[in-house]
Parts: C-alpha cells; structure tokens; sequence
C-alpha cells in the first residue's frame, strides 16, 4: 500500500474518494490498495505549489508529471485557451484546410528547434508521438526504396508511453508482462545505468562506450539494410533520471550515420527547457533526425504532443503522395494556441536562460550539498532542474539494497506525507519542479527532500 491516510479528511474529501473510488480508474495504480486509503484530492495549484481538499499546501517537486514548465495557474495560457475557443473552438487538418495557430506553432518550432528540423506532426500526447514516429520512419524507409528497413532499437529501461507501440518501444519489462503481443520488429539493448550496471573497476566513459557498441552489435546482427531507426530518451527520465556517460551519445550518434540507422530523441521529458537547453540532445552534444515532444510544449495546460520532423525525412513524405496516418486532434486549435502561448511566456521571461545560468546551477549546488556522503545516497545525476538521487545501502561500493523499490517508496510517502511530492523508480528518488522555481522554492524543496531521506534512512537502520 502506497498511499497513507490523512488526518481528518474533511467533507469535500469524503465526497470526492467515494466517487472516484466507485468509478474511476487510475493510471499505473493498485486500485484495491488506493481504494482502501483514499486518493489525495488535488483542488488548486499556483506557481510550484499544489492544495488538497483538506488544506494542506503541497510543493510540487515533479511539475506534474514532468510538464508544468512554466508553473501553474498562468492567466497568459488561460486566456489564450479562452480566445482560441471563442474564436476558432475545432476545425481539422486534414482535407485541404488549415489555421492560423498551427501554421504560426509549427513556423515557431522549426526556429527552436533549428536545422535540420524543418517539420511538425501533431498529436496529442507523448504515446501518440512516439506511435507516430514509427509510422513516419516506415513511410520514409518505404519512400526510399527500402521498405524491409523495419526494426527500430530501443533501450531496456527507457520509456515511450503506454500505447501499444509506446509501451513495446520502452523497456519497462513490468509493462510487457501485462501485454500479451507487442508491436513486431522492435528490440531492445542494454541501458546506459552507469551505478547499477557497470562492472567493478569500469570507468564511465569506458562503461558508455561499451553500452552504445551494443547498438552497432545489434545492428550488424539484423544487418543494417534491415534498421530503420534508434530511439533513445536523452536521459531515462521515467527509469530514474538516468544519466549516460558523455561518452555514451557521440558514440551512438557515429553508429547511427555510419548505418544510415535514423537517430530518434525522445524529448518528451528533456524537451522545452528542462535541462537548461530547449532541447535535451543539445545537453549531450548530438544531433538526432526525429523528436518526439509533449509534456512542456503546452505546460501540461492541454494536451499536445508533435514530432519535429529533419528535412530529409520530411521531404521523402512532402514529394510521396498521401501519408495515411492522422488523429481527430491532430494540430488541435486550442492547444496550439496554448503552446505559443507557453513558448511565447518562456522566451519573454528567459525562462530557459534562468535554469541554464541561475536556478539550474543552484539547484544542483544545493542537492549535492544536501546529498554528497548521505549514508543511503550513492549518486546524484542531474542538470538544470532535472535530478536522480540514486539509494544505496552502501553508496561507496554502489552496493544497492536487496528491497530498492520498497526503500524508495517508503520514502516516498514521507515526502507526501511531508508535503512534498518527489517521485520514486526503482531505487531512485526524482525531482524535477517546475523551471518557474525561485531559489527559496528551491530551499524548501531540498529541504523537504533531504528530511524525507534522513527519516527513511533511519528507518531502515542506515542512520
Ligand atoms: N516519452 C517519454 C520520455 C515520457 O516520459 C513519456 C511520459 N512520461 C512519454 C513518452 C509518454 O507520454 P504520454 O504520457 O503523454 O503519452
């Protein structure tokens, strides 16, 4: 059971957990044990902090689910949402027609994104997005004359989304237990999990390299006129804030020009500012031919997800006819104007600058000074506002606990119950707060998080 009982809950609260015990299911979820505690009722949220309906003020130290970029209740998004409405509510794209938000995002994006990033497809989430970078990397291998170009590379541990084609292209092996047939012609290698997985005596760089040669292995394997794309997340975000080795990326970026293999970055985490950059694969120094995004491209004020498309791979599907692929929401009205809202917000207020020069640095300051020789923490990954602090039960020999995932969840209800909300992988613990955070937002957080992981530490014995 991962949800604790709140003190007195009070009316509204009573109110809102029968119902939704009664007839909601949640995402990845237990629903007998959340059942049996009672969800938390979110009610309001402003800037980097979170209420429930017993009053209790929380810090959100994951923006959501890693998307509330700009911070919450924005009046900028709102009446952009409102305006959009009142104006032009839904028309689609797909016979002849198009609109002036989606034009004017799509122009937007390209300037961000820069070469070779010419194009945008529109979705509405994540999932969506990755779905629709398989359907787009088919398209242009068939454009090309190599149709039989069809296995994708991805990683174990990496996450995609929770569609079919989503949850067969990450690695979570949880997710596959539950699926009975996956999408064909996807494989996955190894990780880039440097504490965990790296033998004794190895170097990180050593240990990078190692892991992105599993990728050319693979490729000579299925033989490289068989590739058709690898797709990776430039750091795991939902795996644990995993970060590679700097060898890792220049070594899989020459593996895949050196196969004519597309290189795919889901940026859907690292997109839009969160490691400092727009773009997370500036971070790590490569160039990929595909992003897929969602999350920050609106904030998580409505949904929207797009794949930025390079030119090559655009024009093979500009100059090829009909590309039969498309959703209802594909480039939907308001959500467009959401997004240049958002973006427009981010570019006036440097927000991108300020986690580069100010806030990023500082945070990651802070969490080392909290962190570094903690009895049960054996490594902190992170840039910008972005952080993995790894748990071990004997950090100095990267000795992880035999009952990791029980450990990070036990201190993961003392953040809740702490009123702060850190999230939990494996045996990593995960921060990553809206990019609006002051440096005494900052304080409070890693304040919070650094009690949580004292109290957990003594309660397993380790302090
Ligand atoms: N890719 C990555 C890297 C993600 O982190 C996520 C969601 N956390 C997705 C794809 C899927 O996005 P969505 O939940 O919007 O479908």
């Amino acid at each position: 059971d991962d949800q604790k009982p709140l003190p007195t809950p009070s009316p509204d609260t009573v109110h809102y957990r029968a119902l939704d015990g009664a007839h909601h299911i949640h995402p990845f979820s237990d629903m007998g044990a959340l059942n049996r505690m009672g969800s938390r009722v979110i009610t309001k949220a402003q800037g980097v902090y979170l209420w429930d309906s017993d009053g209790h003020r929380l810090i959100d130290g994951m923006a959501g689910l890693w998307c509330v970029n700009v911070g919450y209740g924005r009046k900028e998004l709102a009446e952009a949402a409102y305006r959009q409405m009142c104006e032009l509510s839904y028309y689609n794209t797909f016979f002849k027609t198009t609109h002036p938000s989606v034009a004017e995002l799509s122009a937007l994006l390209a300037q961000l994104a820069g070469p070779p990033f010419t194009h945008f497809f529109y979705c509405t989430s994540g999932s969506e997005a990755n779905d629709t970078v398989l359907r787009i990397v088919y398209r242009y291998w068939a454009t090309q004359g190599q149709p039989q170009k069809k296995y994708v590379i991805s990683r174990k541990n990496g996450y995609h989304g929770s569609t079919i084609a989503g949850a067969t292209l990450g690695g979570m092996a949880y997710m596959h237990e539950q699926m009975p047939s996956k999408v064909e012609h996807i494989v996955h290698i190894d990780q880039p999990y440097f504490f965990a997985e790296a033998e004794p005596g190895m170097t990180p760089d050593a240990f990078g390299l190692e892991r992105a040669r599993q990728l050319e292995a693979k490729i000579l394997e299925l033989g490289p006129e068989n590739v058709a794309a690898f797709i990776g997340e430039p750091f795991q975000g939902a795996g644990g804030v995993i970060f590679p080795p700097s060898t890792y990326w220049p070594e899989i970026e020459r593996i895949c020009r050196r196969y004519d293999v597309l290189l795919v970055a889901d940026e859907v985490i690292g997109g839009f500012g969160r490691t400092g950059k727009w773009f997370a694969h500036r971070h790590f120094g490569f160039k990929p031919d595909l992003m897929a995004l969602a999350k920050g491209i609106t904030s998580g004020y409505v949904p929207l997800g797009a794949v930025a498309i390079c030119e090559r791979v655009a024009q093979a599907i500009v100059e090829h006819g009909e590309f039969n692929h498309g959703m209802t929401y594909s480039g939907h009205p308001v959500a467009t104007a959401v997004a240049l809202a958002n973006l427009a917000l981010m570019r006036e207020e440097a927000i991108v600058e300020r986690v580069k020069d100010d806030t990023g640095p500082y945070f990651q300051f802070r969490l080392r000074e909290a962190f570094e020789g903690h009895p049960i923490v054996g490594e902190i990954a992170g840039v910008g506002l972005v952080a993995g602090l790894q748990l071990a039960r004997e950090p100095r020999s990267r000795t992880r606990f035999e009952n990791g995932a029980e450990v990070a969840g036990i201190c993961r209800d003392l953040c809740f119950s702490g009123n702060l909300i850190m999230r939990a992988s494996g045996d990593r613990m995960l921060l990553a707060p809206p990019l609006v955070i002051s440096k005494p937002e900052i304080d409070e957080l890693v304040a919070k998080a650094k009690q949580a992981i004292d109290a957990t530490a003594r309660r397993v014995g380790m302090m």
